[in-house]
């Protein structure tokens, strides 16, 4: 199965699903005040890239990522005094209703992503529809002695209830000092520890986007979003969490807190982390004025794929420096990759190369050394014994976890579903009018070590092909 760099384990882990063949994750999602850049994108692939290896190796992701459309959509530091945040601010500027303002963005993170080959979650939640969850879990924090309500009706979690506070980002509590002017201000207005973070704000008068609760009309803090929908969608066993480098702390430091408060045990499994994307040597960044669209990259003649491909040569958790020349190499390499797959395609069909399977598969599943995965396919696009029917399939193949479309210019479709695979369907099918559900499970098993995933809906059963079986 896929081993993953666990940022509390401080180690790479197997990623073993608490429930067989069955994935859950959740992904931090965009703050919708604004496009998302290809920074932002990059930690969005992560997740992409480990469905797409969880699917090979037979395991259904089920996959939860949240909209930030209210709140506190940065850190504390970057509020100011009254609790404005980005997104209200933006609003303002665009002399625009927020709720308008997000939804522009929030669409066009999801063309973004479809222009980046990233798959869909099977969720986006959104944090302005889900605030009785938001209050039914700070009731429940309060209730259990985690939580406290200050003068003003804030309500502030306590960082010391939490024993384990600092496990993911090694910040201990006593090592952690009160510093910035906000801190100084709350602590004037009730907070007792400057660790402790707001759960619920109370709001001033003239403020948008603003609700009822038993402490006041208010409006979350930032981080009790993630965990009140990850909770009531994914419940309270998480396989993998994933988000940027910099939401260690203080965002899944304080999640991580509240959910495992709430449940009473560690929740989340695995905590995987995607490092920064640089530009041209400097985080990219809003703040640092280096931001890059997807939009920028078309504009200049580039397939937005060719991005993916550029990320695909840095591996997740490393810091990659992105310029417009590596844009522009990875577009040719993929242009001639586009050009030969179709190439390949008009000569007769062979099996693929069992060994570039294996060693693309095991790249892969190795904490996703997508580097080492494109050098065993550029060493088998160079080997000249190799036929040009087996470039085609193992190239296909290949894809599948690359996500680059690289079929786009052939003129025939690769083989849909592995041989034999369509037999065991049927007699799928029909166990399942018979109500023989041993037997069902049974043919989905041997359908899913042939490389088919098997969902079943009110509709009848549906499956999506992962390719042939992988080696090993
Ligand atoms: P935001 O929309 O600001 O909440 O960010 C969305 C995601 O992008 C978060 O997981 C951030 O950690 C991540 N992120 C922000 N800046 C970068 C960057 N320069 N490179 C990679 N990921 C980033
Ligand atoms: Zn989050």
């Amino acid at each position: 199965m896929l081993r993953l760099m666990d940022t509390r384990a401080r180690a790479v882990e197997e990623i073993v699903p608490s429930t067989p063949r069955f994935l859950r994750v959740y992904a931090c999602g965009p703050t919708v005040y604004r496009y998302a850049h290809v920074g932002n994108l990059r930690t969005f692939l992560l997740t992409d890239l480990i469905r797409r290896t969880c699917e090979m190796h037979g395991v259904q992701v089920q996959l939860v990522q949240n909209i930030t459309d209210v709140g506190h959509l940065q850190d504390d530091t970057n509020l100011d005094a009254d609790g404005e945040d980005k997104l209200l601010a933006q609003a303002r500027a665009e002399n625009k209703d927020p709720f308008a303002i997000a939804r522009f963005y929030e669409d066009a993170f999801h063309r973004d992503l479809g222009l980046l080959g990233i798959r869909p979650a099977d969720a986006y939640p959104r944090a302005s529809e889900c605030i009785d969850l938001m209050l039914r879990l700070i009731a429940d924090l309060l209730a259990k002695g985690h939580a406290y309500v200050g003068g003003d009706g804030t309500v502030y979690f306590s960082a010391e209830s939490f024993a384990s506070y600092g496990a993911l980002s090694g910040n201990k509590l006593s090592e952690l000092r009160a510093g910035h002017r906000a801190d100084a201000a709350e602590l004037a207005k009730g907070k007792r520890f400057h660790a402790d973070w707001a759960l619920w704000k109370r709001a001033g008068e003239h403020r948008e986007m603003t609700w009822d609760s038993p402490w006041g009309r208010g409006f979350p803090g930032w981080h009790i979003e993630c965990s009140a929908m990850s909770l009531d969608l994914l419940g309270d066993v998480i396989d993998v969490h994933t988000g940027g480098i910099d939401l260690r702390f203080p965002h899944h430091e304080d999640e991580r807190a509240q959910t495992d408060c709430y449940a009473g045990k560690e929740v989340v499994r695995h905590w995987v982390h995607g490092e920064h994307l640089l530009f041209e040597g400097r985080k990219m960044a809003k703040s640092t004025g280096n931001v890059v669209l997807v939009s920028d990259v078309v504009d200049r003649g580039y397939d937005p794929l060719a991005l993916r491909l550029a990320f695909l040569g840095t591996r997740y958790r490393q810091q990659a420096n992105l310029s417009w020349a590596e844009i522009a190499g990875a577009h040719k390499t993929l242009s001639r990759w586009r050009a030969s797959v179709a190439g390949w395609a008009e000569e007769p069909s062979k099996p693929m190369c069992a060994e570039v399977q294996q060693g693309i598969l095991d790249a892969f599943s190795d904490d996703l050394d997508t580097p080492r995965a494109l050098q065993v396919l550029r060493a088998f696009e160079k080997d000249e014994s190799m036929p040009a029917g087996c470039k085609f399939e193992t190239f296909a193949w290949a894809d599948r976890l690359l996500g680059l479309d690289l079929a786009r210019d052939v003129g025939r479709a690769p083989a849909a579903l592995p041989a034999g695979a369509q037999d065991l369907l049927d007699q799928r099918a029909a166990a399942r009018t018979t109500k023989d559900f041993a037997g069902s499970d049974r043919l989905r098993d041997e359908l899913a070590s042939l490389g088919v995933l098997v969902k079943d809906t009110p509709g009848g059963q549906e499956w999506t092909s992962t390719g042939p079986p992988g080696p090993g």
